[in-house]
């Protein structure tokens, strides 16, 4: 399914929760200039596509979003085991903290020898599909985009874009929250901006690059649930009595995480499209003010509209048939 590709960590909905250092420091990253660095297996890339159709979709998305990092992206397979072990150690490398009491090479090893990084490696020798979005919350700040089996993400260049289209996203929403804090905090956002507006963005940038029909996915979202997963919108709303955009229990129950991502990216749609908010403010802008005024004022501040308002008007907007729900993109392509 194309969802595991973009998010390929543990599955839909699991991408944004693997942050894996638990002690607290300052959250927010500043622009780095950091240019992102791409580490490939042996055996992958031969031709050379792997590559140039993941940077298809990083590039547009560093030009849009800015360079937020460091940034390490892993395109990993099966076919030499100590290419793959070289890459990890050097993955362990740029995670040493140098402030540390630890010396660098005990950090390395203690890297090396955690479970979760044992069974990466050992996927990727396997040629199966785990790691995903990664970032860390202690020195030294971080963002990784790791996939185990990049010899699948090789067979479809599409995919491969999309996904690094949609992950570069969450790495400049990373930057500008407080992920040590609740999804439901003032200074973290919930999943549904999380994931919404990065299903949004990525499929609205791979419309401008002429490699899919926007419109048709949003209506996919609805009908099928396209490449996220199932269930579509449609038979979420037919069959779910109460829902709530921003209720984060979601994630718990695991099926239902989908939510986030297929209503969260017409929740976007609805506050370009209906509530005529610039594109370029909801998907970039706002968030640049989440740190210092928090994600409730910053919203308001930007979209023109409270989120408990807009929660209250979007509820009444998606309950509505597709074809009512499809004019939005409709007037504005008329308009153009
Ligand atoms: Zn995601």
């Amino acid at each position: 399914m194309a969802g595991s590709l973009l998010c390929p960590a543990t599955g839909l909905g699991d991408d944004i929760e693997t942050n894996d250092n638990a002690n607290p420091v300052s959250n927010v990253v500043p622009v780095s200039n950091a240019v992102p660095v791409l580490r490939v297996a042996e055996g992958l890339n031969t031709n050379g596509s792997l590559v140039k159709y993941y940077r298809r979709g990083l590039n547009y998305a560093t030009e849009y979003f800015g360079n937020y990092g460091p940034y390490y992206v892993y395109l990993l397979g099966p076919d030499s085991e100590s290419s793959v072990r070289k890459i990890y150690r050097q993955r362990a490398v740029s995670r040493v903290n140098p402030d540390s009491d630890r010396p660098a090479e005990q950090q390395i090893a203690e890297y090396l020898r955690r479970p979760n990084v044992v069974s990466e490696i050992q996927a990727a020798l396997k040629g199966k599909a785990e790691g995903g979005l990664t970032w860390t919350q202690e020195k030294p700040v971080l963002y990784e985009d790791v996939t185990t089996n990049a010899t699948q993400r090789a067979l479809d260049p599409v995919e491969n874009t999309w996904g690094a289209l949609h992950e570069y996203h969450h790495v400049f929403q990373m930057a500008h929250c407080d992920t040590k804090q609740d999804r439901s905090s003032e200074k973290n956002i919930n999943s549904w901006m999380a994931e919404g507006m990065a299903t949004y963005s990525s499929a609205k940038f791979m419309d401008n690059m002429g490699l899919v029909d926007f419109s048709r996915y949003m209506l996919q979202l609805r009908v099928s649930g396209a490449n996220i997963g199932r269930p579509g919108i449609n038979d979420f709303l037919t069959t779910t009595n109460t829902w709530q955009l921003d209720d984060e229990s979601y994630w718990d129950a695991g099926k239902s995480a989908p939510v986030y991502y297929m209503l969260g990216a017409w929740a976007t749609a609805y506050l370009i499209h209906v509530q005529g908010v610039d594109e370029v403010v909801v998907l970039k802008n706002w968030y640049h003010d989440i740190p210092r005024l928090g994600k409730s004022a910053a919203f308001k501040k930007h979209m023109g509209i409270t989120l408990t308002d807009f929660y209250v008007r979007f509820n009444d907007f998606i309950c509505q048939p597709d074809d009512d729900v499809m004019k939005i993109f409709q007037s504005k392509e008329n308009s153009r």
